[in-house]
């Protein structure tokens, strides 16, 4: 479908048309109509989809098209999950602005508080806010929300993820009166804390799903290699951002610790990189996506901060060093790159430590991965299999000790047991056994 229509006002076409674009992707094939007629929407795709338009098009043509409910009040309302991604909805809701008189602002966690009040005191027609920081400007009537008539909440299952369930019902609260839309995107909607703030939230919406939320993303080849220990990863990831062309990389670690530690050894191999994680300022923060962004550094070495919604079109690879322990965090990660249609490559380091996460990954996406191999970087580690339950020894044993055997509970031993080479160092550690036990009742040996 054209942008040209969607019956869309004369301004949106013609902002479209500077970001270059002609043809609407499937989700705001789907999603514009249903928002541009007033209905509720309840909406997933995948990654890099396209879901940002998707609900700001929508969003501007109802403040061009209709009167304002409100002088004072905003009209719109767009909640998203995290800083970075706030600023960068941002940047794109002014881009659409750009030559029209409506006003917008940003309101996000870890900024001056009073600089914000005074922007809000400008009676702005758009805000772009994390609910924490919006909501604290609320109880400070900084802002009021009863001429509100468009709230989108983006990446919605994330907010819910991050603990901003109440802060998403107050400003829901704020907002409630009859005349209000509501636009919620989320990765996923078959998930019951979802599913119950959007029963809150929306009146009687429209469902769009495109693909599952999770469908395998053709841009993006998956490579996985099993990893013996952390020098065996640090040898592989040197020899994967050193022996291709990276335009731009993302390499996500388990811990905070890890960017500042992995970010100094890559710049030891001569690459540029950054840290970004949830200890650095704000300002900190900001100047590290801008500086990436711009293309000024080659790899970004972050937590998960940066794995949902960052759109930045230049990377090409992404680097898990550290699975995520939630599967389809996984998704968001790997989501970083293959963006609008270019391609990308996700790298993922699966040590022993990893395994049950990598275990985990799989079923969730129903697919396995076939481990590659670098010559010279052999692995020993082949991953781990269920811990078998003991054996009743057979050997030469009165009738009544069987007997006994037999009455007692089965024992597992707890520990996994590694293909080979357990004398390599690995230290044993327990798996939950009740994980593998639920694996074979769903027939995995049939
Ligand atoms: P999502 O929120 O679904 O992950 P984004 O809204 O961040 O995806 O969009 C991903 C990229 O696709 C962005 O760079 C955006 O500018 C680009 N894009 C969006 N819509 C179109 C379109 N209709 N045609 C081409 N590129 C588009
Ligand atoms: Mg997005």
């Amino acid at each position: 479908m054209l942008f040209e229509e969607f019956g869309f006002d004369n301004r949106i076409l013609k902002s479209i048309g500077h970001l270059g674009f002609e043809e609407a992707t499937e989700i705001q094939a789907r999603a514009i109509p249903e928002a541009m007629v007033g209905r509720d929407l309840l909406a997933s795709s995948k990654t890099g989809s396209g879901k940002t338009l998707a609900y700001l098009l929508p969003a501007l043509h109802r403040v061009y098209k209709t009167r304002a409910l409100s002088k004072r009040d905003p009209r719109v309302v767009v909640l998203v999950p995290t800083r970075e991604l706030a600023k960068q909805v941002f940047g794109q809701l002014r881009l659409l602005l750009a030559s029209s008189r409506f006003t917008s602002i940003l309101i996000q966690g870890g900024e001056n508080f009073n600089d914000q009040h005074k922007l809000l005191q400008k009676d702005p027609h758009f805000i772009v806010a994390t609910p924490g920081r919006l909501v604290d400007h609320l109880k400070q009537r900084n802002v009021f929300l009863e001429g509100l008539e468009l709230l989108i909440l983006d990446e919605a299952d994330r907010m819910l993820d991050l603990g901003f369930a109440e802060a998403m019902r107050a400003i829901n609260a704020a907002a409630n009166h009859r005349q209000r839309q509501t636009l919620f995107f989320s990765a996923t909607l078959d998930n019951t804390e979802v599913s119950d703030i959007a029963n809150e939230l929306l009146r009687e919406p429209s469902r769009v799903a495109v693909g599952q939320g999770f469908d395998e993303h053709k841009d993006i080849e998956q490579h996985v290699f099993l990893c013996d220990h952390l020098d065996h990863k640090e040898a592989l990831l040197k020899h994967l951002l050193l022996g291709q062309t990276i335009k731009q990389a993302i390499l996500f670690t388990a811990t905070k610790n890890d960017t500042v530690r992995l970010s100094e050894i890559i710049a030891d191999w001569g690459l540029t990189t950054q840290a970004l994680n949830g200890n650095l300022s704000q300002s900190a923060r900001n100047k590290v996506m801008e500086s990436f962004a711009k293309d000024q550094f080659t790899v970004l070495v972050s937590t998960d901060v940066a794995s949902r919604g960052l759109d930045i079109a230049n990377v090409s690879h992404v680097f898990n060093f550290d699975l995520p322990k939630q599967a389809e965090e996984f998704v968001h990660r790997t989501g970083r790159t293959g963006r609008a249609g270019f391609k990308g490559d996700a790298y993922s380091l699966v040590g022993p430590k990893d395994w049950l996460n990598f275990k985990a990954i799989e079923t969730f996406l129903q697919k396995t991965f076939a481990p590659e191999v670098i010559e010279g970087l052999e692995p020993k580690f082949k991953g781990l299999t269920p811990p078998k339950p003991a054996r009743v020894v057979k050997n030469k044993v009165s009738k009544e000790t069987v007997k006994q055997a037999k009455k007692a509970p089965r024992k597992t031993t707890g520990k996994a047991q590694f293909h080979d080479n357990q004398q390599d160092g690995f230290e044993a550690f327990k798996l939950p056994p009740r994980r593998f036990e639920k694996k074979d009742d769903m027939g995995d040996e049939d």
